[in-house]
């Protein structure tokens, strides 16, 4: 341990501000007021001298109040532009730190009393801020009987006025508000970055507290390195426990993203031998929430989206297109949706799992509120979609987000922006995070038959947002069912015996079960293919989107148009998406192949006209649902209208029906009737007789 530090040592400070801060101080008298602060390289400091420097870490305080007291003494010789009074004690000069050795960065769920009164380093995520308070630093107090004056200099939050009054012996003051000094203080909260988490950890939270030229500097959503001390705020209300916060003093803006998933070079090779084999994109798919039986094509889905499109693609008008890729899970309960959702969070490199209903704090776009972390003033909280930047946000529960949300959420998707403007606060915030949202029907289960609009609390507008919509249905299919139970019954097996089974054993249960390629692997894979590959599209690609594009707007039912530009945009996504998928710089026809089979699923799924064989979007998006779906529901209000009559139907009596009362002829209302029997809305009791099914 270095020896108690003498004058000798304190006096380095005087050389290393005149050796090393001279720039500095000359900015400062350029700038000040606007520019306070001197800032100072730890690692040159630490060089200059290692005891200093060590001297920082431990024992910051009186460290700092000695940089302080040097700094006094520097402002005589600080050549100020603006004619100021150099003795005038109001001129305050700081001394802040920056650039400390990774290894003094700690994670926010590591700082422990143990780092209590130490000088710390951590990077966060901007969470919450505050408006900018002012709070007293230089106190003038009178006494309240005999007017004497006393000045008190501020250290701690609450205000502590003299012991006694000096002339009279009382205790009892008035603050006078007029003549004491006031800073400008805020606080903010920050939370660990979610790309330092693994796999569905939650991220750790402290409050951070800003004085002066800190303030009004962050925006929720920023990531930034906090370098501070650590130390304890006591109870509000007479409580026990007392609440960690840090005292900033200096905060540095990393412009790059944190340094992501480290990938070693073995890891690396594995990656590009994996991108070798040619099944490489089906054992991708095969690996995303293998334990989920089914949903194949949303599963393919997700792997893209997990890619996402080319980065930083720009018109020639500067308009940024968005290369993120939108996804909505929609249908029954129980179908394993949020499941899916939390298997993909773990997975994907960096990402976040809210629920649309408690969305933590912000929601899912940004909120203005007044709370008690704002000490009684407005506190702007960033939501899900602004701190998911430049990952993917799992959103549950879609249909249930906030009021505020749903206004904002337009925006926040295809802008991938969040503006607020509340309580004079106006500020935008980057939201640039891939959406897999997941949302229940109204009414308790989806039926194919009906526009989704109808059937989700989500507005069609907002529907026309996501690139892909996939309606996960639970139809009733023997054996369907049967290979669903099996799977689901191995999985849970499965992990009951890992731990006794034989090797042989082990691989027999697997199968189906275990992903090919292994979460750890995928997950670096994927960071990889994000980081390294920009596809571009060849001219087979080009032609064949297009050649689709204008096809399928010719196959449109009945004038209403079934694509729109936003679709030929995520078809291009999607393409660039499967490129990445096996690490590929060309978008090449395969991968406009992939790309056109899904969007060909999700419109056959949720948006075809199946008489006409034509699509139609707005089945997708608008509230107004056309032929076929009228004529279903014409077939079944015939049958219950009918039911009033008979116990069992006689099918005859409705082929007559639809025929005279609604021009519906024999073949099609037969078919109409075979599809509500398959789908389980009607059925045959008896030859030739039909019920309807009541739920
Ligand atoms: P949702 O969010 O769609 O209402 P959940 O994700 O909560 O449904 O799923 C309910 C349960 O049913 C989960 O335990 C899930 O694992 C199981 N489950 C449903 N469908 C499947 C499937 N296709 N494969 C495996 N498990 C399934
Ligand atoms: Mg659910």
């Amino acid at each position: 341990m270095p020896a108690e530090t003498s004058e000798m040592e304190w006096d380095d400070i005087d050389t290393f501000l005149t050796e090393h801060c001279k720039d500095e101080l000359n900015l400062i008298g350029q700038h000040y007021p606007k520019k306070q602060a001197v800032l100072i390289d730890f690692q040159e400091l630490e060089e200059f001298s290692p005891h200093l420097g060590e001297k920082l870490l431990n024992n910051p305080d009186e460290v700092i109040a000695e940089f302080n007291k040097a700094l006094e003494k520097e402002k005589a010789h600080i050549p100020f532009s603006k004619a100021m009074d150099r003795a005038n004690e109001d001129i305050r000069i700081y001394a802040r730190f920056f650039n400390f050795p990774q290894e003094q960065q700690i994670m926010i769920r590591d700082c422990t009393s143990h780092h209590l009164g130490k000088f710390i380093s951590v990077q966060g995520l901007v969470t919450k801020i505050t408006d900018v308070l002012p709070r007293v630093w230089k106190g003038v107090f009178v006494c309240k009987r005999c007017k004497r004056e006393t000045i008190v200099i501020q250290t701690d939050k609450t205000i502590k006025p003299p012991p006694v009054c000096e002339g009279c012996g009382r205790k009892e003051f008035d603050l006078v508000a007029e003549r004491s000094k006031f800073s400008n203080f805020q606080k903010i909260e920050v939370q660990e970055p979610l790309e330092m988490l693994k796999g569905g950890e939650q991220a750790k939270r402290i409050s951070v507290w800003l004085e002066e030229d800190l303030t009004n500097k962050v925006l929720p959503g920023q990531r930034i390195i906090i370098n501070g001390i650590l130390r304890l705020e006591p109870p509000k209300y007479k409580g026990t426990v007392y609440q960690k916060y840090i005292e900033a003093n200096n905060i540095e803006f990393t412009e790059f993203e944190f340094e992501e998933l480290e990938i070693s070079e073995e890891e690396e090779k594995k990656i590009k031998e994996l991108a070798e084999d040619p099944k490489v994109v089906d054992k991708i798919i095969d690996s995303i929430a293998p334990s989920i039986y089914g949903h194949r094509e949303a599963k393919e889905a997700i792997a893209l989206q997990l890619c996402g499109g080319t980065p930083n693609k720009r018109l020639p008008d500067g308009m940024k297109i968005r290369d993120n890729i939108h996804i909505l899970l929609i249908g029954d309960p129980g179908t394993a949706k949020s499941q899916m959702l939390k298997y993909v969070d773990r997975l994907a490199p960096k990402s976040l799992y809210v629920s649309g209903k408690s969305a933590t704090g912000g929601g899912l776009t940004a909120i203005a509120e007044k709370d008690e972390f704002g000490e009684g003033g407005w506190v702007l909280k960033a939501g899900a979609l602004v701190l998911a930047s430049g990952g993917l946000a799992c959103i549950d529960e879609f249909d249930k987000m906030g009021e505020e949300d749903r206004s904002a959420i337009h925006e926040a998707l295809e802008q991938q922006t969040v503006s607020v403007a509340k309580a004079g606060i106006i500020a935008t915030f980057r939201a640039d995070s891939a959406v897999l949202a997941a949302a229940n029907p109204k009414y308790s289960r989806f039926d194919p038959y009906k526009p989704p609009a109808d059937q989700f609390d989500i507005p069609p507008t907002l529907i026309s947002r996501f690139d892909l919509i996939f309606p996960v249905k639970d139809v009733l299919d023997e054996t369907r069912d049967q290979e669903l139970a099996t799977h689901i019954l191995n999985s849970h097996r499965l992990s009951q015996t890992l731990a006794k089974a034989s090797e042989e054993d082990i691989e027999t249960l697997k199968e189906g079960v275990a992903p090919p390629i292994d979460p750890e692997l995928l997950k670096r894979y994927i960071a990889y293919a994000r980081r390294t590959c920009h596809p571009v599209l060849t001219d087979e690609a080009i032609t064949r989107l297009k050649n689709y594009y204008v096809d399928l707007r010719k196959r449109g039912s009945g004038g209403s148009v079934p694509l729109t530009p936003r679709q030929l945009e995520a078809l291009v996504r999607l393409s660039e998406a499967s490129a990445k998928l096996r690490l590929s710089d060309k978008v090449e026809m395969m991968d406009a192949e992939r790309a056109i089979k899904l969007v060909e699923f999700v419109l056959r799924e949720v948006g075809m006209e199946r008489e006409t064989g034509g699509f139609d979007i707005d089945r997708i998006m608008s509230e107004h649902p056309k032929s076929e779906r009228d004529r279903i529901y014409t077939i079944l209000s015939i049958v219950k209208g009918l039911e009033e009559e008979y116990d069992m139907v006689p099918r005859e009596r409705v082929l007559e029906e639809a025929q005279e009362y609604h021009n519906i002829d024999n073949r099609t209302a037969e078919k109409l009737i075979q599809e509500l029997i398959n789908k389980g809305d009607l059925y045959e009791p008896r030859h030739g007789h039909i019920k309807s099914v009541n739920r």
